[in-house]
Formats: C-alpha cells, structure tokens, sequence
C-alpha cells in the first residue's frame, strides 16, 4: 500500500486495531475507557485524520464533519445503531460512515431473550434470596413465584435484523409471536414459522400449534404477555414512524397488567419516568432494560427505585457484550473486524471506489449518480 493513512480510534476495538498497523496505518487510540470529550475529537479531526473509528456514545455532527472538511474520508461505527451520528450532516459534507450491523445479531437477540426470562422467572430475587440467606423453606408459592416463558405471547416490535433472530429463539420455546413493523412486513419469515411451528405440532414436540402473525402497534400492546423491543432510535423528523418514546403512559397503559416490557434497542425509545410509574402502580408486571435515556444510567435514576427493584432488571448496555461478537477481527463475525473492513473499504477504494457498493456504508444516498 502506498500511502499511509493517519487514523484516530475514540475507543480501542482490540486486535483489528494492530491489523489497521500491519498494513501501514498510523493509528492513534483515545487510552481512557470513557468517551473523549467532543473538543478532542475536533482536534484529532483538524489535525488531518484520514478516519474516525466511533462509538455510539461519540456525538457524531456538523462540528465534527466541518473540523474534518477536504480531508476526513470515512466514519466508521463500532456498533449497528448510529443514532449519534448525524445522517444529514454527514450527507452534507459527503463524509460515508459505516457501521456493524449482522454480526451482532444474534449475541443482542439471545440477551434480550436471556433478559426476558431472568425478569419473569425472577431469578435476580430468587439468586438474592439464597446469598441474602433468606431460603428458610420449600413452599408451593412463597415467598413468591415467577411467569414461564414457554408457550406464552410475545410482541416483537420491530421485525429488522435483531427482531427477526429474536423470534427464532422464541420459536424454539412454543411462543406465540405478535409482529409489528410499520416500514416493511417480512411475510415470507413468516411463513418460515409457520412451517416449523407445523412440524414441531405434526411430530409431537409440542401439544398447541403455535402461531405468528403481524399485528398493529395497539393490538401488540394489548394481547402480548410479553413485548420486546428492537427498533432504532428515530427522533422526530427521522421518520414517519419516529420510535422516540413509543412507549410512554399513554402505551404502557395498553398493556397487560401481567406483561413484561423488555428492551435492548435505544434508551430514548422508552419514557423512563413513565415506565417507572407503570412499574410503580403495577400497570405492568415488569421490565428489563439494557439501555437508556442516559447513559451511564444517573445515581438518580426513577428506574432504581427500591420499591420496584424486583420487577425491574437492569443492565449496562450489554446485549452485544459478547467476546465474538464484540472483537473478532474477522468481519463476518466481530464488530471489530466489521468496522476496520469499513474503514478499509473508502480509504483503500475497495469496489472500484464506489461507496454505493460498499456494503457497510450506512449513508449511501449522498454518493449515488
Ligand atoms: P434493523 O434496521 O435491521 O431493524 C429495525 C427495524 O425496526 C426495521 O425493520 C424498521 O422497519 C423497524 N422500525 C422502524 N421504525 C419503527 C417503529 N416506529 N415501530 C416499529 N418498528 C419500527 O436494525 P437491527 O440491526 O435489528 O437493530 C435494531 C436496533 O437495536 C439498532 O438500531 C440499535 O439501536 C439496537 N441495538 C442495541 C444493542 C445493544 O447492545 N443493546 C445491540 C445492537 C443493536
């Protein structure tokens, strides 16, 4: 490679780091775990990088793309959801960033189905009870009892990428699936379910035929036992379905009394003073979250309330946390290798140097003709 390309990391992504190097780059990594405050970014970005490596807590905009105006290529996102990176902005100094979606699929699918059963069989109490050496005795139903998962319904809201390998591990426990999508219904993943719900009855796995079919939003809410989220954050203006809080008191009261609410999408995507207030007067029975309207989650968070920690899971926007999908440095597999490959695409002019074919480029609509 002839020319050496200067980049600058606002987190270390491990090994693919040292890869960029063996091929001549200069990377520069920010040393600290916590996010760079966005006046270093500007720095590192005037002083002529070819590309940024990011992560979702960067706040990605015009300040940032004008910093970097005739000399920054390429933004490359270490994570599917972009909602810190101004699409428009980017779009108007004609800067691709790219991103990792697929590969965290099925690690973010398989913690948001992990966190749904935690939460209903109440297995953060039951553990507390045992450390807490409060286990005086076996009893039918004290000192409490959790919902099971197995044959039960559950709202997908959102059928994209992660929603879709949601539902095949609930598939896998005889649920009933309620889909809503209003940008596109994937009727063929439907029919798919339908088939192996049909096989698994005709060949005697389960006894009830489970089903699966789309639904609206309100109908979703007020059928589901159980109702998981997978949507990206779309502010007003984002979309004709803007996702910023869709749940709110309004639809949390929709759902059932004895519903659970999981979510691993976006933080904002929930109201989180309303949802602590469902939590609060029992609208619902509880929720399990991995992300929020703040992150870090405040010490002064209504979601820590003491009086609904029992019904309230909460984790560290970890659904992705997983060792594979977070580090591999190969790009069919790690979030790592994913985002160097997309970096490596625009600098290194892979495809011809058509950013439309690259297949990681998220804002391909400012370099079509
Ligand atoms: P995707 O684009 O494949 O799927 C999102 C789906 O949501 C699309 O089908 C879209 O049509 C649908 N949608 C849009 N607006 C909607 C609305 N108002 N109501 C219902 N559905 C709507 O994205 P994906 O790869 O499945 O990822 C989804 C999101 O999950 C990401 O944007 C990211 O924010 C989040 N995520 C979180 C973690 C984590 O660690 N917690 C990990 C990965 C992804």
């Amino acid at each position: 490679m002839s020319k050496k390309f200067r980049v600058f990391a606002t987190c270390d992504i491990g090994e693919a780091i040292e890869m960029l190097r063996k091929r001549g780059y200069e990377v520069e990594v920010y040393p600290q775990p916590q996010a760079p405050p966005k006046s270093l970014i500007i720095e590192k970005v005037k002083s002529g990088i070819d590309g940024l490596i990011t992560t979702l807590r960067d706040p990605i905009d015009a300040e940032i793309f004008d910093a970097g105006k005739d000399r920054l290529k390429v933004v490359a996102q270490i994570a599917v959801g972009f909602d810190n990176i101004n699409r428009a902005d980017a779009n108007r100094y004609k800067i691709p960033f790219t991103h990792t979606a697929d590969v965290l699929t099925e690690a973010t699918a398989e913690f948001a189905f992990f966190m749904m059963g935690t939460m209903a069989r109440r297995m953060w109490t039951a553990e507390h009870l045992t450390r807490d050496n409060l286990w005086g005795f076996w009893h039918p139903y004290l000192p409490f009892l959790g919902d099971e998962v197995t044959g039960k319904t559950v709202a997908v809201i959102g059928t994209g990428r992660i929603g879709l390998a949601f539902i095949k591990k609930c598939v896998g426990f005889d649920m009933n699936v309620l889909c809503y999508d209003p940008a596109y219904e994937n009727h063929a993943f439907v029919k798919t379910v339908e088939e192996i719900n049909a096989l698994r009855h005709s060949h005697g796995l389960v006894r009830e035929k489970a089903w699966i079919k789309y639904v609206t939003f309100e109908q979703s809410l007020q059928e589901a036992d159980f109702v998981s989220v997978h949507v990206p954050l779309l502010r007003e203006g984002e979309s004709k379905t803007p996702t910023y809080h869709l749940f709110n008191e309004r639809t949390l009261q929709l759902m059932k009394k004895t519903a659970y609410l999981i979510n691993t999408s976006r933080g904002p995507v929930v109201d989180e003073a309303a949802l602590a207030r469902a939590l609060r007067e029992s609208w619902i029975a509880g929720a399990a979250l991995d992300v929020y309207e703040k992150e870090p989650l405040p010490k002064d968070s209504p979601l820590r309330d003491p009086a609904i920690e029992d019904r309230c899971r909460l984790m560290p926007h970890f659904a992705s946390a997983a060792r594979i999908t977070r580090l591999s440095t190969d790009p069919d597999k790690g979030m790592a290798g994913r985002c160097a490959q997309g970096l490596i695409d625009v600098l290194e002019g892979n495809y011809g140097g058509d950013i439309v074919k690259m297949p990681y480029v998220v804002n391909k609509e400012a370099f079509v003709g």
